[in-house]
């Protein structure tokens, strides 16, 4: 099935907010195995969105839009695909009853403008809006379907998972099922390189993507029915594991901060950090896995010299080595296990990136209770706290 989705609003053309919608509705095609061709933003212009929608239902079968449903004048979505249809929009009385007890319950009475959230035209059945005022319009006509949903992300979310959804998954055909491998210690081509001789057709498809943590791997595979469609993943999976199992730390939603959460755990350690450069990320990013407080004893942001003494690093290393030094880093770590009391200690320090020295420079030194050293470099915070979490993973993995 041959879909295109339309997010109407100005806000979207003045840059004032991101088309989450369309990017959230296209994750949800892709699941359900409807092929997706087109994605366009219209301003609440009549006639501009007119002529979206005519010639979505020319060349689309399925067409999704969101936003315009609301009271006001600006709000014109219904008017525009009754214009298109040819078809007259009627107030009906179960919605119209419906609108006025939502009201009524708030306390409220309701304003006319609403009234034309009451309207359907002979092709449109209403959905359900359980968060806001405006139902969807289903409508049918033509071999096509036009699914008109409301622009605020929860109330689209909500109706797409409760009613559309479930009524799209009995129509399309098809699954598509995917799965992400994650890989570090590959450039992205030497990644292509190794994978795409692995599969010489269209169906499944691969995707190389660069990530902060890593070069990612994606597989697609199509089918007519989940079982086959996860038989093809499992067939990719051992042939791209056999090719790149070394590189492979995690697949889909893995992130690094669980992985390691969990190796930590598994051998029972604790971890402490200090953090200069990267301002506390590495310890955010530690403290959002749910498990954290079984393994993570704490982080220290030591963005001064004065701070780093304060946490037990020796003076006289700072003014010989500089701050932003091999000596120094393993010091913070070495430093911090040992005043937080744990197992591993892991530093992070470096230069921020200026015009003057425009190479941003971080050491990580992960000092366990066998004094490994490990010192990387990495551009920017985010970077720089994942290659400290790989280079945490690393040693994790080469401890027995
Ligand atoms: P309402 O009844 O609230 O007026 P509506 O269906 O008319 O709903 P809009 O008025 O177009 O929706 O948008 C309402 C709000 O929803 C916007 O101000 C914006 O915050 C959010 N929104 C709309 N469209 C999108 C979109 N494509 N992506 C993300 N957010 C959106």
């Amino acid at each position: 099935m041959k879909s295109e989705i339309i997010s109407i609003g100005t806000e979207l053309l003045l840059g004032e907010i991101t088309d989450t919608n369309a990017s959230y509705l296209a994750g949800q095609l892709s699941r359900l195995g409807i092929d997706l061709y087109w994605i366009s933003q219209v301003g609440d212009n009549q006639a501009r969105l007119e002529e979206v929608l005519k010639r979505a239902w020319q060349r689309s079968e399925l067409i999704l839009t969101t936003g315009g449903l609301g009271p006001t004048e600006d709000d014109l979505t219904r008017e525009t695909i009754a214009g298109m249809l040819a078809e007259k929009a009627e107030i009906k009385p179960a919605l119209e009853s419906n609108l006025r007890e939502r009201f009524a319950r708030g306390g409220m009475e309701m304003p006319l403008s609403n009234l034309k959230q009451a309207t359907l035209i002979p092709s449109a059945e209403p959905i359900t809006n359980a968060r806001g005022t405006a139902p969807g319009w289903w409508v049918t006509r033509d071999g096509r379907i036009l699914i008109s949903m409301p622009g605020p992300p929860l109330e689209l979310q909500e109706m797409w998972q409760k009613q559309v959804q479930p009524r799209l998954r009995q129509i399309s055909t098809a699954v598509i099922l995917s799965k992400t491998f994650k890989t570090i210690g590959l450039s992205e081509a030497a990644v292509g390189e190794l994978a795409f001789p692995l599969f010489h057709s269209a169906n499944p498809t691969l995707g190389v993507y660069a990530k902060p943590d890593g070069v990612q791997l994606r597989i697609m595979a199509k089918a007519a029915s989940q079982k086959q469609a996860e038989k093809m993943i499992a067939a990719g999976e051992a042939k791209i594991r056999a090719a790149l199992g070394e590189y492979i730390w995690g697949t889909d939603d893995d992130t690094l901060e669980t992985t390691v959460g969990r190796l930590l755990t598994e051998k029972g350690l604790s971890l402490a950090v200090i953090e200069d450069y990267s301002g506390g990320w590495l310890t955010a990013s530690l403290t959002d896995v749910p498990e954290s407080s079984a393994f993570f004893k704490g982080g220290l942001v030591a963005s001064s010299d004065e701070a780093k003494i304060a946490s037990g690093v020796a003076a006289g290393l700072i003014s010989q080595y500089g701050a932003v030094s091999p000596e120094v880093a393993q010091a913070m770590a070495e430093a911090v296990r040992l005043r937080l009391r744990a197992d591993i200690g892991v530093s992070i320090t470096g230069i921020k990136e200026t015009g003057d020295n425009p190479t941003g420079l971080v050491y990580i030194d992960a000092a366990d209770n066998k004094s490994s050293v490990i010192i990387s470099r990495a551009r920017g915070k985010r970077r720089a706290t994942a290659t400290a979490l790989l280079e945490l993973r690393k040693l994790l993995t080469s401890l027995d």
